[in-house]
């Protein structure tokens, strides 16, 4: 299905084409501090679907324990996260939920990760399939 997304002050567009009932939720501490949130939830769009329609988001690049580096793209102006993908050549972007116009369309989760970081307070989802760190 096509999706539209735009950060909060609409400085940067965007299009793409992603799966229903394809998104995914991650409770690990990075999300939690990168969103300030207590999960992120994202979906993941073909770089052939994905097509920046306005502005031009400001990349931070964060290294993982592993050592691999993952582009955090985000407005500049307002400051909202847009996408995610790989520094080079990006195969797939990873849509930021909250940002997309459809959001509310995309179908429930079809998983979730990390769950041994899930705040306490946050109930289980009802039937969203649990890893307790990553796959
Ligand atoms: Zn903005």
């Amino acid at each position: 299905m096509r999706v539209e997304g735009q950060c909060h002050c609409g400085a940067i567009h965007y299009e793409a084409e992603v799966e229903h009932g394809s998104m995914r939720l991650c409770h690990c501490l990075d999300r939690q501090t990168l969103t300030g949130a207590p999960f992120r939830a994202s979906i993941q769009a073909p770089a052939e679907t994905f097509r920046l329609l306005a502005g031009e988001p400001r990349k931070y690049i964060k290294t993982a324990d592993s050592g691999a580096k993952r582009v955090h793209a985000f407005c500049g102006e307002c400051g909202a996260p847009v996408f995610a993908c790989a520094p080079v050549a990006p195969t797939s972007y990873s849509l930021r939920v909250g940002a997309l116009k459809q959001r509310s369309e995309l179908g429930n989760p079809a998983g979730q990760i990390w769950t041994k970081r899930r705040l306490p307070w946050a109930p289980p989802l009802n039937g969203v399939p649990e890893s307790e760190g990553q796959p």
